[in-house]
């Protein structure tokens, strides 16, 4: 069995923790490897190992930096196929799906290509008599990254590449569920010529996550993750001094207007609510027609659609969905449905009990469409995270504008219309981190950041983009004053007022 290793200080080692889980191959049910988790004593040396080699790192000029993570990204896409082929056997979602994950982590690396221009400070001459003004952002130091199963190789990339280049050290620990496509892409680094103790991952649980929000030598740390996760590290890390960004979980909600495109919305619906079987935090679980005639229509567009959705493992070349993650989330989902039909909504197409030949023991579940969800309905309140899309029906674009403003989670939302006006008083509206207009999953570009709004997010940082170089640096700004100095006396009143 393959035991998966801890990446520390440029060596791969084998965790001397005798607390070990199983990773599995979601098509099959089989047990791929095997992860250690990681003791208390370990990151605790994965820490000083970093904090050492941050000193020179951090003083490394920008432009050096920016040519190791040129090389990455070169290395990164001469493997892709293979990274994607690692995230698909853990993970289970189909190989293409894969390849944009990998697509998109790679993004955030090009984004850091860019680091000598985008740590340029701001300079003021002469904000007093010979007094100039400089700032500067400067790295934090060791910084931490807690990331969750569905991204295994993109939520990695998108806190890593940005830190280190911004001059700061990374720990990273990754989902224990998929964690061999963080290892894979530690080995491009480390072939980039990053130096060793720069990136290290560190496997484990609660217990790691727990030395890491309480490490006094992690000076910020970034978290992807559910909801209840991300609020306690939020809690725990700043109670201790941190820089915490915990993004967590969501409902994403999908307006289709009477004058949308119905067949445009509806294939929209089956890429944004069944891809990766559900399992994206910019998933859209609830599609909200508004009015009795748009509902119908789309319901009866929707229905063969997902009836026909084409289901297998990644190695399946037809396959539109995979499994979802684990025997364990597969029977969340399914007690999800049945209490949908408890709760009195209608089941439109039933994935319950969808078998595959060949791969019986794999986590399949099948596509499932739910009629007449109404918002006090648990599969309406809470993420289900898999295959199962709501129709909740409004009235009007008020009673849908006000029912995504009621739900707690505010990731990401949509709408389709052909008018304007709707549109764009939609857009500025709506409480709601990420909007897309005849877009269903609105994720922006790695040059732009990425964040939800309430308890989709904790923290005042978004991920990735611009925000990232401000959240994994802190800004000094220095006043100057040459030649004259003090010699002419001392001065009780602030220079730049003269
Ligand atoms: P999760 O919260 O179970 O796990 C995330 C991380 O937290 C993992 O590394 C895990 O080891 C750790 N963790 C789990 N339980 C913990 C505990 N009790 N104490 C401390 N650490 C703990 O999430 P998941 O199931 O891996 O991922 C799915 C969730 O992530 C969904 O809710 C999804 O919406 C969310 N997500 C959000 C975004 C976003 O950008 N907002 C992106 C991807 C995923």
């Amino acid at each position: 069995m393959q035991v998966i290793e801890n990446a520390v200080a440029g060596k791969r080692y084998q965790s001397a923790s005798t607390r070990r889980v199983p990773v599995f191959n979601p098509a099959t049910g089989e047990q791929s490897a095997e992860l250690p988790l990681s003791t208390v004593d370990e990151l605790n040396a994965a820490v000083a190992s970093a904090k050492k080699a941050q000193v020179d790192w951090g003083n490394l000029a920008p432009m050096k930096r920016a040519r190791i993570m040129f090389r990455f990204k070169a290395l990164l896409d001469q493997h892709a196929d293979e990274m994607a082929r690692i995230i698909s056997r853990e993970h289970g979602k189909v190989h293409d799906d894969a390849l944009g994950e990998v697509a998109r982590g790679i993004d955030c690396v090009d984004f850091a290509c860019g680091i000598p221009h985008l740590l340029k400070g701001e300079f003021s001459r002469n904000v007093g008599p010979s007094i100039d003004t400089y700032s500067d952002r400067q790295p934090l130091g060791v910084v931490a990254g807690i990331t969750p199963f569905n991204f295994p190789a993109m939520v990695p990339l998108w806190m890593y590449p940005a830190a280190i280049a911004c001059g700061n050290s990374f720990i990273l620990k990754p989902s224990e569920r998929d964690p061999s496509a963080s290892v894979f892409a530690w080995n491009l680094f480390m072939d980039a010529g990053l130096p060793e103790g720069i990136l290290n991952i560190v496997h484990g649980d609660k217990e790691i996550v727990d030395a890491i929000l309480d490490h006094p030598d992690i000076k910020a740390v970034s978290f992807v993750g559910s909801t209840p996760i991300a609020e306690y590290v939020y809690t725990r890390g700043t109670s201790t001094g941190k820089r915490v960004q915990a993004l967590g979980g969501a409902k994403n909600h999908m307006v289709i207007m009477p004058d949308a495109d119905l067949d445009q919305a509806a294939d929209a619906l089956m890429g944004a609510g069944y891809g990766s079987a559900g399992e994206r935090c910019m998933a859209i679980s609830v599609a909200v027609p508004v009015g009795k005639a748009t509902g119908d229509a789309l319901v009866a567009k929707l229905k063969p659609r997902v009836e026909a959705l084409k289901i297998g493992p990644a190695t399946d070349k037809d396959a539109e969905m995979g499994p979802v993650v684990t025997k364990q989330h597969r029977d969340k989902i399914v007690g999800y449905i049945d209490k949908g039909v408890e709760e009195g909504a209608k089941l439109v197409v039933d994935g319950r009990g969808f078998k595959l030949q060949g791969y019986e023991n794999g986590y399949y579940v099948g596509g499932t469409l739910f009629d007449d969800v109404t918002p006090d309905m648990t599969i309406y309140k809470e993420e289900i995270f898999g295959p199962v899309l709501s129709v909740v029906r409004a009235e009007s674009f008020n009673d849908a504008v006000s029912l995504i403003q009621n739900h707690e989670y505010a990731n990401g939302t949509a709408i389709f219309t052909r008018d304007g006006d709707a549109a764009r008083e939609f857009a500025d509206k709506i409480e709601v981190g990420m909007v897309g207009i005849n877009v269903p999953i609105p994720v922006p570009v790695a040059y732009h950041s990425f964040g939800g709004w309430k308890r989709s997010i904790f923290g005042s940082h978004g991920i990735y983009g611009p925000e990232a170089i401000h959240f994994y640096t802190r800004l000094k700004t220095v006043t100057t004053r040459w030649p004259a100095g003090i010699k002419g006396g001392a001065e009780f009143t602030f220079p730049s007022l003269k």
